[in-house]
């Protein structure tokens, strides 16, 4: 009866499927199969990016195989109770990487276009994960006043640094001043939009932004 109650209440937190291969799971495994954790495509010693306006980005995975399915899922399917799996991915990836080289942590967010049709803001819900995994808080610090079409919908740097350029505002320049600020999101492909986020943080004061994706875009 109490392990019934117990593994109900674990159900809450990790889901009893496995996150990317969707099969089912023991209720002791943090939502991920033993055969997912020895196959996810981690990206290993290529996990780290350089960018316009921030110095570095770190991803624990490529944008493919499994780990593509399971952020669309997470994306465009409502399965919001897979951030709890990504944050921890994330955690560890930041951990790793980038530890001592931050003071606050924020997310990429959505227009409130996007945020009315989604219901959720994906990126904000991976950076609290991520937070609280790493015994942290993520802080919201910018604005998505203008809605854009989705990256994914455009080919090219060009194009795409275009589509978001002037998209972004920082809420309360206070927050950000002489702040080194980690900014999460799910996917970087080009790095478009990570830059530009990093260049209104740092044109409002902010010393040097660092930013880590869920997954990486294969080269
Ligand atoms: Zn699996």
């Amino acid at each position: 009866m109490a392990f019934g109650l117990l593994s109900d209440i674990a159900g809450l937190f990790f889901p009893l499927k496995c996150t990317f291969c969707q099969k089912g799971i023991k209720n002791t495994e943090p939502g991920i199969c033993p055969d997912c954790v020895k196959t996810l495509p981690y990206t290993g010693d290529k996990s780290k990016q350089k960018g316009d306006f921030y110095t570095l980005c770190v991803s624990p995975l490529y944008y493919s195989d499994k780990a593509r399915k399971a952020v669309m899922r997470f994306k465009f399917n409502g399965k919001t109770n897979y951030a709890r799996v990504f944050g921890a991915l994330l955690a560890e990836c930041i951990r790793q990487n980038l530890a001592g080289r931050y003071d606050l942590i924020s997310w990429i967010p959505l227009s409130g276009k996007k945020l009315k049709k989604r219901g959720y803001a994906q990126s904000a819900l991976l950076a609290m994960a991520a937070a609280l995994a790493l015994d942290d808080v993520a802080v919201d610090l910018l604005d998505k006043p203008k809605d854009t079409p989705a990256q994914s919908t455009l080919k090219g740097r060009s194009q795409r640094k275009a589509n978001v350029s002037g998209a972004y505002t920082v809420k309360e320049i206070g927050m950000v001043k002489g702040k080194r600020i980690l900014l999460i999101d799910d996917i970087i492909t080009t790095g478009a939009t990570l830059s530009e986020c990093a260049r209104v943080l740092l044109n409002a004061g902010a010393s040097e932004i660092v930013c880590a994706a869920l997954c990486r875009a294969r080269d």
